[in-house]
């Protein structure tokens, strides 16, 4: 299917804001004009965040399909569980969430998960089971019973809902005619992997965050480009997806101390940690337009105990 003719539903305002951040550049070790954030933070539904359009084309498939239920998976504070069910509440569809991990230890009342009950979503908590296999039997449960269920590929990643990310190099093209590089979050790859659709594989740095085993094998497969060819930066994890690390400590620190913006612990805070690193590595360099994605997660950051702890002792 050609791009302009792909079904599509809107949830958001668009373009988002493109906004300078003199204060962070210089703290970062660029001149002050260097640094601009894309706002994906700023999205509009359901709190906001990436998978608002991913979800704009994964959601349009859907609806054209006939779908009356949408169903998809995640960690408990997966924003892209908390964004379908937001999603399926504005198209009036119902929604079922499939959580890895057991509901025993998990805070209910705490960020994405307390979301996801607000917004009217079933929470099925996968347990020992593979959430891949919970989701395989919901679907067939729905189907026995007539929902008419739509699959939402984990992450909202797939060439679908990539698509949403392919519009937004369109968008930072316009907005920032010379950009060198973007810099984004990598979990299950549709964002890096639809901004390498449009601007090249070059102007397109990703930090992995832990989300999948094998990150690069991820974008791959979502666009015509070599695993190869992608700049990855793989450093990040540090013990594994949901730990707080201390580069990421100091990289949200030092966003919301200088231009009071909030990064969270999972994605943007390792990103923005990459984005360090690689300023130190002589990787992206000073004289160079380099664009920051915020693409949202505050909710994931309260959902985060150990990092609302750090946070509330005054982020030492
Ligand atoms: C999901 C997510 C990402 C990663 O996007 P992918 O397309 O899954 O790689 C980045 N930031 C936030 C806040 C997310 O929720």
């Amino acid at each position: 299917m050609a791009e302009d003719t792909a079904p599509r539903v809107t949830f958001g305002a668009w373009p988002t804001p493109l906004e300078p951040a003199p204060r962070l550049a210089r703290a970062l070790g660029l001149g002050a004009g260097d640094l601009w954030l894309k706002r994906d933070d700023l999205t509009g539904l359901g709190g906001g965040g990436n998978k608002v359009r991913k979800l704009e084309f994964l959601c349009g498939a859907a609806v054209a399909a006939g779908a009356r239920t949408l169903v998809t998976s995640g960690a408990p504070q997966s924003n892209h569980a908390r964004l379908t069910a937001a999603a399926g509440a504005r198209l009036g569809l119902d929604v079922v969430l499939v959580l890895a991990g057991p509901a025993a230890g998990q805070d209910l009342g705490a960020g994405n998960v307390a979301l996801d009950g607000l917004l009217g979503a079933e929470i099925v908590w996968a347990g020992e089971a593979d959430a891949a296999d919970v989701v395989q039997q919901v679907v067939e449960r729905l189907r026995g019973e007539g929902a008419e269920p739509a699959l939402i590929p984990f992450g909202g990643s797939s060439a679908t809902g990539a698509r949403g990310y392919a519009e937004c190099g369109r968008e930072l093209l316009s907005q920032a005619p010379d950009l060198a590089q973007v810099v984004t979050a990598l979990g299950s790859g549709g964002t890096m992997a639809g901004l390498v659709r449009t601007l090249g594989p070059e102007r397109v740095l990703g930090v992995h965050c832990g989300a999948v085993p094998d990150p690069g094998a991820a974008v791959a497969a979502l666009v015509p480009c070599p695993a190869e060819a992608l700049r990855l930066r793989l450093d990040q994890v540090g013990a594994g997806y949901a730990t707080l690390t201390e580069p990421v400590k100091a990289a949200i620190r030092t966003a919301a101390r200088t231009e009071g913006v909030v990064l969270d612990p999972i994605y943007t805070g390792r990103a923005m940690a990459g984005l360090i690193a690689a300023v130190t590595e002589g990787d992206v360099r000073a004289g160079d337009r380099t664009v920051f994605l915020h693409s949202g997660g505050l909710p994931g950051l309260f959902g985060n105990e150990p990092a609302m702890r750090w946070a509330g002792a005054g982020a030492p």
